[in-house]
């Protein structure tokens, strides 16, 4: 099918594309995103082995993360710096690794200017822009940037450009985009010099234009040159869809191509576009470079929860974009465009812009990952699937994340696995999840796992109760305990109201008649979800969190998203309390930072999203019978589904 199927379905997606002096093989690209995976700011061999992996997927080209041109410029304590020629041994090894699967390789060269995220000892930065003003998001008051050091940070992007070149990287692309430097120069809020660098249009974007002379100057004209710019930076005080669409006509004519996306660090609302949480439509972005793409004669890319082939291939056929950025997409299945180009559609690990593990990671400072797919950045670890010696007969209780990734990994290499779920169909918490608001996508999980299962002979048996004995009449080699978890509820005084738990208000139970007030303990997902499904059913809604935010464990964009909408629907947020009580009309709670009690009247129904005990009522019992059991997510102890997939991939390979 392979060759056929790709000129039929995607027949642009699949179509090769001249950039500057180099033609890619297809329109697909992995956009630059951080990794942290980069040692003393150097590539290391991590970074190689998740890079290799997507391009021996297939990917057109690569993207590699930003990397700091100066030392005003670490913006984080895991970006790789471009300042010394010791950079250009890693930068070699990364592209002759590419290289070898007919893949581009791409470096973006950075400066956050103001957007200083973190430090490496901890100390606040020095944090260096056009203007003294501040950032939002990393309360940083900036420095206005001197005439010699705007010199040298200009020499610095052509320098580390040289260095890249030298290496055997293909293209280097200025990181003009989400409110970074060359976009604070830009920007006349952010940017009120009086000198040669403020003012006009012209002088705006002499930073810019500096930049590109350095990088051909030392870099040389065979280098593909590009700039990554956010059309529309999507919150007060950022850039607008005009400034930057003037900017980029003006620009191309000293570039090889543009990369579109929206959004910007320096705001909450402004850097939820920087990786769209699956509340976004796929492809939003696209009017924005088609707009980009009428005013310039160079190639333009786009960048925005493109998660499907099938949507790359209809930005690209209608005009709107050149190539699409797939990058979480790319994340999540780094095999998706040779599935694709052989007409393995139905195989793609669709990725559902939950943004736990990959962005998520980020924030965190761990290495990237996927939460469908932990083997992404774990590539030395489990990048191959060895087949087991000897296949062996296994029962998965539990048909949820846990169960399903252990029993797809297992039968993949060759073991024969049941999986026997009590309930009628596969999922656990996850249907539940995905009846959230902004949040249907999250069923995707389920979806992607139970294929997979399914496609490697694993047999699911739905309704199937297991008893101990029920087990044991089975015979299996191994039992492996995926049986989730229950609502926890904790001690609290409790008079005539009506109480119910997080699933059973997601599930439609009965609301009396009055004001909600969800009890948040965890300040997930559940808690933020339920109260705004609450809200969006027109009740009268307080969500009492026991943090200093409702969400405070998402990752932040998400958080930022679910957070702005509930508010939106006229959610009452309560922050730093705890649970003490609740009568027939009034919920007492506990201050958590000074122990005042705060009263909440007029409630009439307490929703407790208070966490989860494990469900583990059979490892003793098949112990006891002398059957190997391995207990695994969160039946082993409640946490998400990120950790319940991971633990079911190592049970996989180890079994
Ligand atoms: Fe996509 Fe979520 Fe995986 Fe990130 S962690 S790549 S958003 S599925």
């Amino acid at each position: 099918m392979g060759d056929d199927y790709a000129r039929d379905v995607f027949e642009a997606l699949f179509s090769p594309l001249d950039v500057g002096r180099i033609t890619l093989k297809n329109r697909i690209l992995s956009s630059g995103h951080d990794t942290v995976m980069s040692v003393d700011g150097f590539v290391s061999d991590q970074l190689i082995e998740y890079q290799r992996a997507r391009a021996a997927g297939g990917v057109g080209h690569i993207v590699l993360q930003v990397s700091s041109v100066h030392h005003t410029s670490d913006y984080t304590a895991q970006e790789l710096i471009a300042v010394s020629d010791d950079a250009i041994p890693g930068y070699r090894r990364i592209a002759d690794a590419v290289h070898a699967h007919d893949c581009h390789l791409f470096a973006q060269v950075f400066h956050g200017g103001r957007e200083i995220m973190s430090t490496a000892d901890g100390m606040l930065p020095i944090a260096w822009a056009p203007s003294s003003v501040p950032n939002e998001r990393f309360h940083v008051m900036p420095k206005p940037l001197t005439r010699d050091l705007i010199d040298e940070i200009v020499d610095g992007f052509g320098a580390s450009a040289r260095r890249m070149a030298e290496a055997g990287i293909d293209g280097v692309e200025i990181v003009a985009s989400h409110g970074y430097l060359p976009a604070q120069f830009l920007n006349p809020r952010t940017n009120l010099r009086d000198d040669g660098y403020g003012g006009s249009l012209e002088n705006r974007l002499r930073f810019t234009q500096e930049v590109i002379t350095s990088i051909r100057a030392q870099a040389g004209d065979d280098i593909v040159l590009g700039m990554r710019i956010s059309i529309d930076e999507r919150d007060l005080d950022g850039l607008t869809p005009d400034e930057s669409v003037e900017a980029c006509a003006i620009l191309a004519r000293s570039l090889d191509y543009l990369s579109v996306s929206a959004g910007s660090s320096a705001t909450y609302r402004g850097s939820v576009h920087i990786a769209p949480p699956m509340s976004q439509d796929p492809g939003y972005t696209a009017p924005l470079s088609a707009v980009v793409r009428q005013r310039v004669d160079i190639p333009v890319f786009v960048t925005g929860r493109i998660n499907t082939p099938a949507e790359g291939e209809r930005i690209i056929a209608t005009g709107q974009a050149d190539a699409v950025a797939m990058t979480r997409a790319l994340i999540c299945d780094p095999l998706m465009p040779g599935k694709a180009k052989s007409g393995k559609v139905d195989e793609i690990r669709l990725c559902i812009g939950c943004n736990q593990a990959c962005i998520g990671h980020f924030h965190l400072g761990v290495p990237i990952s996927c939460i469908q797919y932990p083997e992404s950045g774990r590539e030395r670890e489990y990048g191959r699937r060895i087949t087991a010696p000897e296949p062996r007969r296994l029962i998965v209780v539990g048909g949820g994340p846990a169960g399903l990734k252990a029993a797809a990994v297992a039968a993949e290499r060759g073991h024969h696995v049941e999986v026997w779920e009590s309930a009628s169909r596969v999922g656990g918490q996850v249907r539940l999840a995905q009846r959230l608001p902004g949040r249907a996508e999250f069923g995707g999980l389920i979806e992607n796992l139970l294929a997979e299962a399914l496609r490697a002979g694993v047999h699911i048996r739905t309704g199937q109760r297991a008893t101990a004995q029920a087990l044991a009449d089975a015979a299996p080699d191994e039992v492996v305990i995926a049986t989730g978890a229950r609502p926890f509820v904790p001690d609290f005084e409790l008079g005539d109201g009506l109480v119910l738990d997080a699933w059973q208000a997601i599930d439609g139970a009965r609301i009396s008649a009055g004001g909600v007030l969800v009890a948040d303990w965890r300040c997930d997902w559940i808690g933020l979800g339920v109260a705004t499904l609450l809200a969006e059913e027109g009740q009268r809604v307080t969500l009492a969190v026991n943090g200093w935010a409702a969400g405070q464990t998402l990752q932040q964009y998400v958080r930022n998203e679910m957070l702005g909408r509930a508010v939106a629907r006229g959610v009452k947020v309560v922050t730093d309390v705890r649970l003490l009580g609740f009568d027939d009309d009034t919920v007492y709670l506990g201050h958590t930072l000074n122990g005042d009690v705060v009263e909440v009247a007029d409630i009439s129904t307490l929703v407790l999203a208070t966490g989860h005990v494990s469900q583990d009522d059979l490892s003793d019992e098949l112990t006891a019978l002398g059957i190997p059991v391995t207990v695994i997510g969160d039946a082993m102890a409640p946490r998400t589904a990120e950790e319940a997939v991971l633990e079911g991939l190592r049970v996989g390979v180890s079994v």
